[in-house]
């Protein structure tokens, strides 16, 4: 179903090949290893060197991308953004091709053709159980040539709980047969291709419940609705006149939004009071080259209904004005508070006694968090990454 999905081609001749994983970054691992073997492949009946191998990326990936590539020992190359553009540039990545490359990773949304002819995995975690449904003239997927695997996870769009991705490969050709174990204790010939081996069924028997449950019409009517709800949220924080909103109405359901100025207060200070509403919003800076840009961002999903995009639009408000109320000073002053007692790291602050507001103690919390992580970063480095 979901090859037919990714319109894979379905003749008599050809067949998709695919498998169940535990999310999108299972489903990545073994695509990228497929890619990583099929080069190996072309490369030695060709009596050239096997051991560098690289695969190119928008500087805009998913952690597991990153992992992929440092547990299975390939370059990341990774294509650069610029502030206003943040999904890869694919002139940019055709440059950066060569022939030790073994995939070019795109996004659902970027597509490209390069001169070597090199083949694509598109990432679709999200957008794979959404374009289907409300794009369906874009033409990202098996339609176009040289994408070859296509991952998606269960439970992001495909509306199933925790603990479901899928892989789709074009045709068995583009999964080479020495990564798949056949196993036959089970009563009949199985063959695996999985890091994990034994598996609950619950969520492949949900996921199958829901594509028949609902069909292609009902999965329409939700990825819309979201989309919906999405567009009141944007526009109530478009009114509120203090923010720039950084996402695109087309595409996966988010507002991905940021301060027009933060000389005040800044991103971080509206997802700090934010969480006093019982809204975790995260605020996060840009990957490289667009750092300097703060986002705040929130994704609707299937639950996100309109009453709450209208309950949270109101609380940004109450927010907004708490925080512009404090005079730029003070703001100032509790900014450089802050950083110096993160950087002494051992809060030796604390010395003028005032009268403690509610904003300051939550303030506190905050300031004894962020140096909590900041510690734990210093203990250890080699934890990085986000999602
Ligand atoms: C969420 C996500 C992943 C990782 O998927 P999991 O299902 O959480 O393993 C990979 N790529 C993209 C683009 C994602 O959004």
């Amino acid at each position: 179903m979901i090859a037919h999905l990714f319109n894979a081609p379905l003749g008599e001749s050809e067949a998709a090949v695919g498998v169940g994983t535990v999310g999108s970054s299972e489903a990545i691992m073994l695509a990228g290893l497929a890619f990583k073997r099929k080069w190996q492949n072309k490369m030695k009946a060709a009596g050239k060197p096997c051991d560098k191998p690289n695969i190119v990326t928008g500087a805009n990936v998913q952690v597991c991308w990153e992992k992929f590539a440092r547990y299975f020992e390939v370059e990341l190359k990774e294509v650069k953004l610029r502030e206003g553009y943040y999904v890869m540039d694919p002139e940019k990545a055709v440059e950066m091709v060569d022939e030790n490359t073994i995939c070019v990773a795109a996004i659902l949304g970027s597509t490209l053709n390069g001169e070597w002819d090199t083949p694509i995995h598109v990432d679709a975690a999200s957008g794979g159980f959404i374009a289907p449904f409300i794009y369906p003239e874009l033409e990202w997927d098996f339609r176009l040539p040289l994408v070859k695997s296509i991952n998606v996870s269960g439970h992001k769009y495909g509306l199933v709980y925790a603990g479901i991705g899928w892989v789709i490969w074009r045709s068995k050709e583009d999964l080479p047969e020495e990564l798949i174990f056949h196993i036959n204790y089970l009563g009949a010939d199985q063959p695996t291709f999985t890091l994990n081996f034994s598996k609950g069924s619950s969520q492949v028997i949900a996921q199958y419940y829901q594509l028949i449950r609902l069909g292609y019409e009902g999965y329409r009517n939700v990825m819309e609705n979201c989309r919906d709800n999405m567009l009141v949220l944007k526009d109530g924080l478009e009114k509120t006149g203090k923010f720039t909103i950084v996402s695109k109405d087309d595409g996966v359901p988010l507002v991905a939004f940021s301060l027009k100025d933060n000389s005040r207060f800044n991103e971080f200070q509206v997802s700090d009071l934010l969480r006093r509403f019982g809204w975790i919003v995260p605020a996060y800076t840009m990957p490289p080259d667009a750092q300097h840009v703060t986002v705040l961002r929130v994704v609707i999903r299937e639950d996100f209904s309109r009453t709450l995009a209208e309950r949270l639009v109101l609380d940004v408000q109450k927010v907004l004005a708490e925080l512009e109320l404090l005079p730029p000073k003070a703001v100032l002053t509790t900014t450089t508070a802050v950083t110096e007692e993160v950087a002494a790291n051992n809060g030796v602050g604390g010395t003028v006694v005032t009268k403690k507001s509610a904003l300051e103690t939550q303030r506190e919390i905050t300031t004894i968090w962020k140096k909590f992580v900041m510690q734990r970063k210093k203990i250890n480095e080699k934890m990085s990454g986000v999602c």
